[in-house]
């Protein structure tokens, strides 16, 4: 069996090593093809190392809760990498100032004690939040958006001055518009479970706060990609060719694929694994599934920039005690967020050195990463300057635009995801995986491509 792997991303190269194991562990006997259009593997993780800094154009670190990605770090043999923020208070900008965040809000914990420090919000939103165990839950079985389920529970301050930055910001997403169901379902459940979040916190096994929720990696994200790719002894990888289109062979049965490159070879496939952005898929596959391709082209992208910013430690005169700070949507300040990056993790500046990481860009705000790259940085530098006492230019900065890169599980996300399965049902060999799916999450990405691997082990 020969399968076809387009996109190295780590959802792509998740997959190739799945398989790559069972072959070697003489559970598969078959041919990888791994396809990507970069001469670089790793889509959306990209780490920059240059003259004692580390810096992430992409993800900086993965959550540990979900333990398919710390058990892949594991079996790659990455522990001696693993390493922990060593700065966890996150801030949030209200009226141009920063307030920490209570420990417990960052796990979206109630506990009175915390709700009651969060000064950020006032006496009436803290005291709305304090109510949340006595909200009745929400009746009806349709999905709703993160927005309405945060104020409904919680209130509006605590929604937007706390949660909405929290839960969204990851996404880059309009809290409106973002499905509870496909992104939150754990919420849902113990509203329905325990009538409230708060009690089915306390009641169930939640986290406790003495452990770092992200790990990163001591030589940058970029590891990851470079152990997976080395352990990939038998596939074969194909770099900075681009798929541009697939198509099933006719008269065959079960059904094979011819696979068209940029360069004009054609390729045959018995499984084609989409591992590549909803809309490139959707480019891919119209010509024969065009209803699955129009499902997949309704799932909207946000388009964000990273700014990162190296300055010397005696141009600022903030402490940056913290991992950094999040802004919520009604705040005038042009950054969604910005994370303190050398205090957060270690070893990412050189010493005397800090590096900032700033974030452009959301999905209500599809121009603000418009601009010519100084523009952005200048943009940045300034926002930040009242903020954390900046003192002149920074030494060093590196720009990454992410222009339509992040999914948006919008609601109604699930019953998509559901039709685009259906719409792919007459073409069993075609098999979709990645962020646009079912989690953005590294670990979530890894989960999907074990999932997708085992479904072509068993056939
Ligand atoms: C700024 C930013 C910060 C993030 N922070 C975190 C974080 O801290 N933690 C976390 O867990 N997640 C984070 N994420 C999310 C996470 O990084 C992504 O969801 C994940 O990396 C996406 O992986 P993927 O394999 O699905 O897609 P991608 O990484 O997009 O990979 C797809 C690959 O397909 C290739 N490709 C596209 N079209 C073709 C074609 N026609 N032919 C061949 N190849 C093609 C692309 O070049 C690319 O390499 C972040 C994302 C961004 C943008």
């Amino acid at each position: 069996m020969r399968v076809i792997i387009v996109g190295g991303g780590i959802a792509g190269l998740s997959v190739a090593y799945f398989l790559e194991r069972a072959a070697a562990e003489g559970r598969w006997h078959g041919e990888v093809l791994l396809i990507e259009r970069e001469r670089l593997l790793g889509g959306k993780i990209t780490t920059v190392r240059e003259d004692g800094f580390i810096v992430e154009g992409g993800p900086d670190s993965l959550l540990r809760a979900k333990l398919e990605g710390t058990s892949l770090l594991q079996d790659l043999g990455l522990e001696e990498e693993l390493i922990f923020p060593q700065a966890r208070t996150v801030y949030v900008l209200r009226r141009g100032r920063l307030h920490p965040i209570p420990e417990a809000l960052l796990m979206l914990r109630p506990d009175p004690a915390a709700v009651w420090q969060a000064r950020s919000l006032s006496w009436w939103g803290r005291l709305r939040a304090l109510t949340e165990p006595w909200v009745p839950p929400r009746r009806g079985e349709g999905d709703e958006s993160l927005a309405a389920f945060l104020r409904r529970r919680f209130g509006r301050a605590f929604a937007e001055g706390i949660a909405e930055p929290l839960m969204a910001g990851i996404h880059a997403g309009d809290p409106e518009r973002l499905s509870m169901q496909a992104l939150y379902p754990h919420l849902l459940a113990l509203e329905r479970n325990f009538g409230s979040i708060a009690r089915g916190l306390r009641r169930g096994r939640s986290p406790g706060t003495s452990e770092a929720m992200f790990v990163s990696l001591r030589s940058g994200m970029g590891v990851l990609v470079e152990r997976l790719a080395a352990s990939l002894h038998r596939a074969h990888l194909v770099l900075g060719r681009m798929v541009i289109e697939i198509a099933p062979i006719p008269g065959e049965a079960p059904a094979r694929y011819r696979v068209a490159l940029d360069d004009g070879a054609i390729l045959e496939a018995d499984r084609v694994v989409l591992a590549v952005p909803a809309p490139e898929a959707a480019r891919q596959i119209r010509a024969f599934a065009p209803s699955a391709a129009e499902r997949l082209q309704e799932i909207p992208f946000a388009s964000t920039a990273v700014i990162t910013l190296a300055f010397r430690g005696d141009q600022i005169a903030h402490p940056l005690q913290g991992s950094g700070f999040l802004v919520p949507r009604g705040e005038p300040f042009p950054l969604t967020g910005c994370t303190w990056f050398s205090s957060k993790w270690p070893h990412r500046a050189p010493e005397g050195f800090v590096l900032l990481r700033a974030f452009l860009g959301w999905a209500g705000d599809p121009e603000a990463i418009a601009a010519e790259d100084p523009v952005l940085v200048q943009r940045a530098t300034k926002a930040l300057r009242p903020l954390l006492g900046l003192r002149g230019d920074p030494v060093r900065v590196w720009v990454h635009r992410w222009p339509q890169a992040m999914p948006q599980y919008t609601v109604g996300h699930l019953e998509r995801l559901a039709a685009i399965e259906r719409a792919l049902r007459p073409f069993p060999g075609l098999l979709l995986v990645g962020a646009s799916y079912r989690g953005v999450g590294i670990p979530d990405l890894i989960r999907q491509a074990h999932e997708v691997a085992k479904r072509l082990i068993d056939g």
